[in-house]
């Protein structure tokens, strides 16, 4: 743990599992005080043993509840936009209702607590960082993705809107993209060898990432030490998009 987060209140949304439990426990160690929200109250209640996070159980998809999630954080600092979902299906295959349910988790819900944490920083006169979690497929497509791809390409653009209305006030927003990460969601999609071997055999350093890659990319971005860096999707993905 490189980063000093002492005195920094931070909120992580979709805590309970994979990537957010990783960023949860990567802040806590690094001094901040964390506000851990997912679905499943057992996740969290663990996470907070673990690492004495602080936690609110709310569903994003519904819009009023994160709104009232986000109110409910407090006075937040720094916020983690990481809570995601995906539900493979093909293009011809995909339903308005799946296409809405992941518009709604992964991109609606990043704006609504965006706005309540922005308008509270902005309110208190201080200077934040938000951090939303995108992916590779914002930029590339990939099978049976249709609607999660369509959900993290408008998810970076939300972020550069956000970076530059927000950045006037002192509030960095920066995007991290990871690629394929070991997580409960990346073994749903990518367990099956023959889907996952040609994508390994794209990434030039031979390996998915791990939950920990994208948790200490988030910190970089939400520390002092990224001050000058906004608007920025940064890949976290072996080289990937440098194919
Ligand atoms: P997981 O499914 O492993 O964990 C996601 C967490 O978010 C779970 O705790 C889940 O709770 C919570 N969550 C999901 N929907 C909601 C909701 N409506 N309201 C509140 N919490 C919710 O996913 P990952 O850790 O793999 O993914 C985290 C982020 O990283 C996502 O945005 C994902 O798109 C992105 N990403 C993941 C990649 C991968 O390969 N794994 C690659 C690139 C990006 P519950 O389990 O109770 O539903």
């Amino acid at each position: 743990t490189h980063f000093d987060f002492t005195g920094r209140r931070a909120l992580v949304t979709g805590a309970g599992k994979g990537i957010g439990r990783k960023i949860v426990a990567l802040l806590a160690g690094c001094g901040a005080a964390v506000v851990a929200l997912s679905r499943d109250a057992g996740d969290l209640e663990s996470l907070s043993a673990e690492t004495g996070c602080e936690v609110i159980v709310a569903d994003l998809a519904d819009a009023e509840a994160a709104r009232q999630a986000a109110g409910e954080a407090g006075p937040v600092d720094l916020l983690v936009n990481n809570a995601g979902i995906s539900i493979l299906q093909s293009f011809l295959d995909t339903t308005p209702e799946a296409f809405d349910r992941t518009q709604a988790v992964n991109v609606r819900a990043a704006m609504i607590v965006g706005q309540v944490v922005a308008r509270g920083l902005i309110e208190r006169g201080a200077a934040g960082a938000i951090v939303n979690v995108s992916s590779q497929s914002s930029s590339v497509g990939l099978p049976s993705h249709a609607a999660y791809c369509a959900s993290k390409g408008a998810l970076d653009q939300l972020t550069r809107v956000m970076a530059i209305e927000l950045g006037p006030h002192g509030i960095r927003v920066n995007a991290v993209n990871p690629t394929v990460t070991l997580t409960p969601m990346g073994a749903m999609a990518w367990s099956d060898p023959a889907r996952s071997a040609p994508m390994l055999a794209r990434i030039p350093l031979g390996r998915f990432a791990q939950p920990r890659d994208v948790a200490q990319a988030v910190a970089y971005l939400l520390s002092d030490a990224a001050g000058m860096v906004n608007g920025v999707m940064l890949p976290v993905d072996g080289g990937f998009l440098s194919n």
